[in-house]
Order: C-alpha cells, then structure tokens, then sequence
C-alpha cells in the first residue's frame, strides 16, 4: 500500500495593518498581513494545521516583507 501524505497550504487570510508605516514609502495603512496555515495531509485531506506563515506587503508600493525584515511596528501591529 502506498501512502500520499505531505504539506498544503489552506487558504490565505488577508489582514489590514492599520496606522503601521511602511518603512520603505513610509505611508501608513498600506500593509497588508498575509497568513497562510500549512496543514499536514494524508491523500490530501488536511489533518492538522502544522505552521503558519506570515508575509506583509505594502499595498502602496508592491514591497513585500518576510518575517525576518518585520520591523518592531509591524510585530506589535500582528494579531
Ligand atoms: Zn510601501
């Protein structure tokens, strides 16, 4: 019997980082948090969540920000 089981990623979740400046066009309101839950599955059916990744972009200026370039702002502003 073969086994088909690995990682998905559900369904992003798009948040608004209100009053967070955008350290590269220092506009404020223009981040958007992207969360997006890895789930283990086994034959694609998730079974549980196992990480979440998180990922902000600046709606104004396109800039894309990994969890290691998030400024002191942007943590405190994460739910
Ligand atoms: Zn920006």
């Amino acid at each position: 019997m073969i086994l088909f089981f690995g990682m998905r990623p559900g369904k992003s979740e798009t948040t608004l980082l209100q009053g967070t400046p955008c350290p590269h066009c220092g506009n404020s309101g223009t981040l958007e948090l992207y969360r997006t839950p890895h789930y283990f599955h086994l034959f694609w059916i998730k079974i549980f969540p196992v990480y979440t990744s998180r990922m902000i972009e600046c709606t104004h200026c396109k800039r894309g920000y990994f969890k290691e370039d998030f400024t002191e702002d942007m943590r405190r502003a994460i739910p």
